[in-house]
């Protein structure tokens, strides 16, 4: 069996750097590669070895699969470990990886291209009796087909990019008069964000719940569920929040939607870590919505309830290991939390807020993770995604979990830039999310900026209301009359708003 000595991450920031601390941890020696705003780079300093690849953006540097893989050659490097997004879901770059001799650290080629088409999906998972949002199985091709489809299946629909990803490619469709505009957008969004035009209809599920399953499989065919995560709190449609285990999920539908999982990677023979990604209506029953063939950037609330490493699992299956462990060996332990922590402004529509850490103090203590890649005085590139950390709580209960994450979050100090710890501190608390009571709606539906505003007990109020008056009181008696009765406006509207 090939043992892995010298591992490449072709990645950045957090993933990067969380892939090569278990490759350490494993005795493998690891190669970074970076870009050339990224060369001050937390993963670059922990690598054993860093190979600049290029100019900052991405096509010029993350995304040179070729090039990769000549750095691997000349530093004898035997196996690549993609992370996720860049070349994570490239088939091809799968292909050439194998081709020159190095190991992938995921599943095969054919895998990858399988899953990473949408409709390609559907249509492998037929035999296995997995439950399927109501739709098209095919690229719709003649329009007036399509929407006697959509009108059978009934409104609101969903146009969808078989080739779709990070939230991107989807279109909601209200009614039959929209149809033609809204397919055309679809298509065109399409063409111009995955060179693949390809769209099918789903019906839209209005009240949904985004539930996923983590499998893993070993190239020996055995495959795994490792239970759930919760994923329903999102913003257009990328994750913000995420825990295991999921609130409404019992003990037996656990057991289904496992199994259902184990069905979706049997149908493509899939080997690695993989996540089934389901979603449920409010009649708690699931769909297929699609798989995603690589590790999850929310993988650590999997790590927490399992004890597994999903990294470390991913590389002795690459290696060719059998899985160490059966289905019967595995239970969830407690309940974990994650929230992603973007360097946008919740008060300005989430709009990227880019700039310099000027403080950056990461939350401790007991039951916190943080995943992050960034230090203090550091800049967050605008080239990339502008997650700065993922920010993890794991207690015996979900309610323990919640209460840990907040106290973190309190904890977590950055300044320089806006971040998104605020909006998620809002969510924690909201009755909804305490209850569990929630679905992918959540941030359209209770979220606005002024619930980020601060908010003060009646004894803060009095204090600030009487500053307030002395301070307009001063400034008024050397004023004119004029300004008096102006400045006597302010005062009263602070008043009110202290109110
Ligand atoms: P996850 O469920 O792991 O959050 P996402 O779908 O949000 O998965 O994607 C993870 C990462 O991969 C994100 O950085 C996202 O921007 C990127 N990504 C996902 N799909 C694509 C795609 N088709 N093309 C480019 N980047 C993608
Ligand atoms: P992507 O590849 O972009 O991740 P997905 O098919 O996984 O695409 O869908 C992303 C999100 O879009 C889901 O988590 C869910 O919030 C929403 N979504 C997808 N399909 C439907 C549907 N049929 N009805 C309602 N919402 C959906
Ligand atoms: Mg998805």
């Amino acid at each position: 069996m090939p043992k892995i000595k010298k591992l490449l991450v072709a990645n950045r920031g957090e993933i990067s750097l969380r892939i090569m601390r278990t490759a350490k941890e494993m005795g493998i020696k690891t190669v970074a590669v970076f870009s050339e705003a990224d060369r001050l780079s937390p993963h670059v300093k922990f690598a054993d070895e860093a190979v600049c690849l290029g100019p900052p953006a991405s096509s010029e540097s993350y995304l040179l699969g070729e090039k990769i893989i000549e750095v691997c050659k000349k530093l004898n490097v035997d196996a690549i470990h993609p992370g996720y997004g860049f070349l994570s879901e490239n088939a091809a770059f799968a292909k050439k990886v194998s081709d020159a001799g190095l190991i992938f650290v995921g599943p095969s080629p054919e895998s990858i291209e399988v899953m990473g088409s949408k409709l390609a999906a559907k249509q492998a998972v037929g035999k296995y009796n997995i439950p399927l949002v109501p739709g098209t199985e095919e690229a719709i091709s003649d329009i007036p087909a399509a929407k006697k489809i959509a009108s059978e299946i009934g409104y609101p629909i969903l146009i969808k990019a078989s080739a779709g990803g990070g939230g991107k490619g989807m279109r909601i469709v209200e009614n039959e008069s929209e149809f033609e505009e809204q397919m055309n957008r679809a298509i065109s969004e399409a063409v111009s964000a995955f060179g693949d035009g390809a769209v099918f209809i789903e019906k839209y599920i209005t009240s949904p719940r985004h539930i996923e399953i983590q499998v893993l499989g070993d190239q020996l065919g055995n495959v795994v569920y490792l239970f759930e995560r919760e994923c329903s709190i999102q913003r257009r449609h990328q994750k913000v929040i995420e825990e295991a285990p999921s609130s409404v999920v019992s003990p037996e539908m656990r057991k289904a939607m496992g199994e259902a999982a184990v069905g979706v990677a049997k149908a493509c023979d899939y080997y690695g870590a993989g996540t089934v990604e389901f979603i449920v209506d409010e009649g708690l029953n699931f769909y297929f919505l699609e798989m995603n063939t690589r590790l999850q950037v929310e993988h650590p609330v999997t790590e927490m309830i399992t004890g597994k490493d999903l990294v470390k699992e991913q590389i002795l299956i690459a290696e060719g290991n059998p899985l160490s462990f059966t289905q019967d060996d595995l239970s969830i332990n407690g309940h974990s939390i994650e929230v992603r922590v973007y360097a946008e402004d919740p008060r300005n529509n989430f709009l990227p807020d880019i700039g310099t850490l000027e403080t950056y103090i990461r939350p401790q203590g007991p039951g916190i993770r943080v995943d992050d890649g960034f230090e203090e005085g550091m800049k967050i590139p605008i080239y990339y995604d502008p997650m700065i950390a993922k920010l993890v709580s794991h207690a015996e209960t979900r309610e323990a979990a919640i209460y840990r994450m907040i106290r973190a979050i309190e904890d977590y100090q950055i300044t320089g830039i806006q971040t998104t710890l605020g909006f998620c501190k809002f969510a924690l608390q909201h009755e909804a999310f305490v209850s569990g009571n929630f679905d992918t709606k959540f941030v359209d539906r209770y979220f606005k900026p002024e619930v980020l505003d601060p908010v003060f007990d009646q004894e803060e109020k009095e204090v600030l209301a009487a500053l307030a008056v002395n301070f307009f009181e001063k400034l008024t008696s050397k004023k004119s009359q004029k300004a008096e009765s102006k400045s006597e406006g302010k005062s009263s509207a602070w008043m009110k708003r202290l109110n």
